[in-house]
């Protein structure tokens, strides 16, 4: 058996805290924060779960147990049904092992060895069936050895900082045709403040979990009779999401932007054309009409190329920019979908910019100061990761190189700081993806920016030169939001359903004492629908206070109660529940109030 350790200065130790340490003879840096280090500890935990869970139930069999973004997973099935209720007991048991500082040995063996060893186990039989390598290694710790390329850290001991969060049914091998198997969500780091920490952030992303909130402020829905993955949006969410469009539509238009519409359906031939068809197509949706096959967009590219197409586009038109929201749908596996986070249909905020080469950057500035100011409006900090060319891709080197410095001078000139994934663009170009960083320290993948000369060369598309050639120009896809679902999904939990005035389904609340009060709530409310604003008016025969509590509850920004002082004099009693004042003020000087607010929601 090979000796597994910590190196530091070509010493071996095998009891210490990871810090800068080198593990397996020399190939991975150990750093508390380093991803990589991480990923070793958290898949050591993965495996420490798997003994735990062997030694406490009967008949145990184990999938695959990999690292994810957030933590660990292990896919496994037992005899007894395991819930929420047994983690506690798992986590323990697991304890037990890390106390006991076992030895994380491995040893190289054949496949066939393995087979014959696992002879039982189809769950190991089906991950062996996808591995092509004829030496394959174990991991051994006390009695418990499982199937695994590592690494693994050393001994036991050194995971002890851990927790279980979640059980869930997940298909073997994610196919919804095979069996339902147990999958154990868990979380590990080297430090105790950090699982403190993560711990907190769990309990506090519960209280703002987007489900509870679209229930409470009766934005969204879902149903068993509409299907999985598929939103309703209630009469207040449809009022939020309007707002929204409405802001960004003016912010496409001063930026520049054309709006366009394409369908939804499309022949299938066009996805033939688009390569959707030969690589997409397990995400799409597919029906016949009149004989003739046709699929769902699960992107707004094709239908953008055709408007292109449509004109006789000169080099002055350029760069043109069409914009949409999008409404697309991608097949997710059943298991997978999450409230707005992963749905079935979506709509991106989608947009395509065809330009010439040297138009790149100024498209990439512009979009680039597009995110900052809408990200500044929602009060989100984020990260910026450009990706590069990966080795398998199309297109010549200088196209790479042009587009990939284009990118990053824009970046640079800018002032942006930026991460570089070496290798990590689409096969037809580099890109910009744009992460959200949320009030509780979560990072959400939204927009991205990317340049493509794929689809401009599938599709043939041209522009007409200065000199009257036929050029093909550049596409750049670009989404800010991402979809509009998941943004949402996320902004309820950053703000805990606290949305800015101006996107508030309901801005703001007339509480009428008396039924005598009506009418000047009503004048006030068609006043403020002539300027956009969306109010109530709570005419229901309730107390004062339970109105109060009501309005309170659905979080409206402002709430003003009407009595006979008010009709009088042509005044409002505004209560403004963000910052919890009250005041009384003369109908003029409460609707330019609005005006100023409103004047705050540019983007
Ligand atoms: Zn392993
Ligand atoms: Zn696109």
């Amino acid at each position: 058996m090979e000796q597994i350790g910590l190196y530091k200065d070509g010493q071996i130790y095998d009891n210490i805290t990871a810090d800068e340490l080198v593990l397996d003879g020399g190939q991975t840096i150990l750093n508390d924060d380093s991803d990589n280090s991480l990923e070793i500890l958290r898949h050591t935990t993965a495996h420490m779960m798997a003994q735990a869970i062997n030694d406490t139930y009967s008949g145990a069999k184990f999938f695959v147990g990999p690292v994810i973004k957030d933590g660990f997973y292990y896919d496994f099935k037992t005899d007894e049904t395991i819930g929420e209720d047994d983690l506690l007991q798992i986590e323990k048991a697991m304890k037990k092992i890390a106390s006991q500082k076992l030895k994380i040995e491995k040893y190289s063996t054949t496949k066939e060895k393995i087979i014959n060893k696992f002879k039982n186990d189809e769950l190991k039989l089906e991950v062996l069936k996808n591995i092509k390598d004829d030496n394959l290694t174990i991991y051994k710790q006390g009695d418990f050895e499982d199937l695994c390329r590592g690494p693994h850290l050393p001994n036991t001991s050194m995971a002890r900082y851990f927790k279980l969060i979640r059980v869930a049914g997940a298909y073997l091998g994610g196919d919804e045709t095979k069996q339902m198997i147990t999958r154990i969500y868990g979380i590990a780091f080297f430090d105790k403040q950090k699982l403190k920490d993560y711990e907190q952030m769990l309990i506090e992303a519960k209280k703002r979990d987007h489900r509870k909130l679209g229930t409470q402020l009766k934005l969204f829905a879902f149903s068993d009779n509409i299907g999985a993955g598929l939103p309703l949006w209630l009469p207040a969410g449809a009022r939020m999401r309007d707002k929204i469009e409405k802001l960004l539509y003016k912010a496409h238009r001063v930026r520049g932007y054309e709006p366009v519409r394409a369908p939804e359906l499309l022949k299938a031939q066009a996805w033939v054309k688009s390569g959707h068809y030969d690589n997409y197509r397990e995400n799409m949706y597919f029906t016949n009409i009149d004989n003739q096959e046709y699929g769902l967009k699960p992107m707004n590219c094709v239908g953008h190329i055709e408007v292109f197409k449509h004109n006789q586009i000169s080099y002055k038109d350029l760069p043109l920019k069409y914009f949409e929201y999008g409404v697309v749908h991608r097949h997710e596996q059943s298991g997978v979908m999450h409230g707005l986070f992963r749905v079935r249909e979506f709509t991106q905020d989608d947009a395509h910019i065809f330009c010439m080469p040297n138009q790149v950057k100024e498209s990439i500035y512009e979009v680039l100061e597009f995110v900052q100011s809408l990200m500044s409006y929602f009060e989100f900090d984020y990260e910026i990761e450009v990706s590069t060319k990966p080795k398998k891709a199309i297109g010549s080197d200088e196209f790479w190189q042009a587009t990939t410095n284009s990118i990053k001078e824009a970046l640079d000139e800018a002032k942006y700081s930026y991460t570089i994934d070496e290798g990590g663009g689409a096969f037809y170009g580099p890109k910009i993806d744009i992460k959200i960083l949320d009030a509780i320290g979560r990072k959400w993948q939204c927009g991205t920016i990317q340049i493509d000369m794929n689809l401009p060369e599938r599709f043939d598309i041209s522009y007409r030169s200065k000199d009257d050639k036929k050029v093909r120009p550049i596409m750049i896809h670009r989404a800010i939001l991402g979809s509009f679902e998941r943004f949402i999904g996320i902004l309820l939990e950053h703000t805990s359903g606290e949305l800015p005035f101006a996107i508030s389904p309901t801005s703001v609340v007339f509480i009428p004492i008396t039924d005598k009060h009506i009418p000047y709530a009503q004048e006030l409310k068609d006043e403020l629908l002539d300027i956009a604003v969306d109010s109530d008016i709570f005419a229901k025969n309730e107390s004062l206070n339970k109105k109060i509590r009501t309005a309170e509850k659905q979080k409206t920004p402002m709430i003003i109660v009407i009595g006979d002082e008010e009709v009088k004099n042509g005044l409002v009693a505004l209560r403004d529940r963000r910052t919890n004042t009250k005041s009384n003020i003369s109908k003029e000087i409460f609707i330019n109030m609005i005006k100023e607010e409103l004047k705050k929601a540019r983007i």
